[in-house]
């Protein structure tokens, strides 16, 4: 056995060609590899003697990162900025290894770049880890949301919508309207037609009543079990009056079956509506429950029928 003491050059080729990262030197003036570690090959299939030039890195970095990747190490670098980049690297089999650079600037006495020397790392695991997450974090936005049966806002979004329209409103003195839905005995209808066939029902309603406010800002959620309700800014009690008639008239031409109804052979739906031009003793959750007794007003006088802020 060799006991003698390697030299220090041995200890640090070693060191550099044992560890995942690999490393490599670029020389400034003639644009060529001075080194690439021979790990490249088992990661990307390119052997270390076809690291050239520049040109052979950015020929492998993916066409859609390539500008941006070569761009900003030129500039890092002629500034004397060690830097970093993330790109996607073409494998020999055509296939893509996300990978961060991170180079350092080595520079002449008088501070031009001399050398750049760094390490590449297999990015791809956190990559991947990364994009899974954006697309749970989507999903779970969407879940908090969004109302898991119709698909339509639920009672949260609700609530941020109708806080930020009051507010908008009472600042520019505009009519905030709302109009409350809620259809007419339905606890039958599941009784006769069962549950889930009173689901399908209830994403029917939501779907057809979501095309009753047509401005950009017409908002409409699912406030409860098959309870609905539209936010209308900058909308007053008359025009409130006609959509909550076109909610109505809506329902009516889906003409979907009802047999245990009391009031029609077909599903109904009873609306209140209520306008309002906050002042700032005015109170939102005040002005939602007025809305909400128009609603069981308009229930009280016999149902599939409208209330307009008390009339
Ligand atoms: P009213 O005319 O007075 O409104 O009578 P109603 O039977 O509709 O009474 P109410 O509005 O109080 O009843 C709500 C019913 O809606 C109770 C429940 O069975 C049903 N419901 C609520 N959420 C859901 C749901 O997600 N799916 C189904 N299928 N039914 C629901
Ligand atoms: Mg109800
Ligand atoms: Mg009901």
């Amino acid at each position: 056995m060799d006991n003698s003491p390697p030299n220090d050059s041995d200890v640090y080729k070693t060191l550099l060609e044992s560890t995942k990262a690999i490393p490599w030197k670029i020389d400034w003036a003639s644009k060529q590899f001075a080194y690439i570690g021979p790990q490249i090959e088992p990661l990307l299939g390119w052997s270390p003697e076809s690291w050239h030039s520049v040109e052979d890195w950015v020929n492998r970095i993916h066409e859609e990162d390539r500008e941006r990747v070569f761009n900003f190490c030129v500039q890092q670098s002629l500034q004397g900025l060690d830097h970093e980049a993330d790109y996607r690297a073409l494998a020999a089999d055509g296939s893509f290894v996300w990978i961060r650079d991170v180079v350092h600037v080595m520079r002449t006495p008088t501070g031009e770049p001399e050398a750049l020397i760094g390490f590449m790392f297999d990015i791809s695991e956190r990559k991947k880890t990364e994009e899974q997450l954006l697309i749970m974090q989507k999903q779970l936005e969407e879940l908090s949301y969004k109302d898991g049966l119709t698909g339509v806002a639920n009672r949260r979004m609700f609530d941020t919508v109708l806080e930020r329209e009051w507010l908008e409103a009472r600042q520019h003195q505009h009519p905030l309207s709302l109009i409350m839905i809620d259809i007419d005995y339905f606890k039958q209808f599941n009784d006769f037609y069962g549950h889930l066939q009173g689901d399908e029902i209830l994403k029917q309603v939501a779907k057809t009543l979501a095309q009753a406010g047509v401005r950009t800002k017409d908002f409409f959620a699912r406030f409860g079990g098959e309870e609905f309700a539209l936010i209308l800014p900058e909308t007053n009690e008359v025009s409130v009056s006609k959509i909550a008639e076109r909610c109505r008239n809506l329902i009516f031409k889906e003409q979907i079956p009802h047999a245990k109804s009391e009031v029609s052979q077909i599903l109904t739906i009873s609306v209140g509506a209520g306008s309002i031009t906050p002042s700032q003793t005015d109170d939102l959750k005040t002005f939602v429950e007025s809305v909400d007794a128009l609603m069981y007003q308009a229930k009280r006088n016999g149902r599939n029928r409208i209330v307009v802020n008390g009339a």
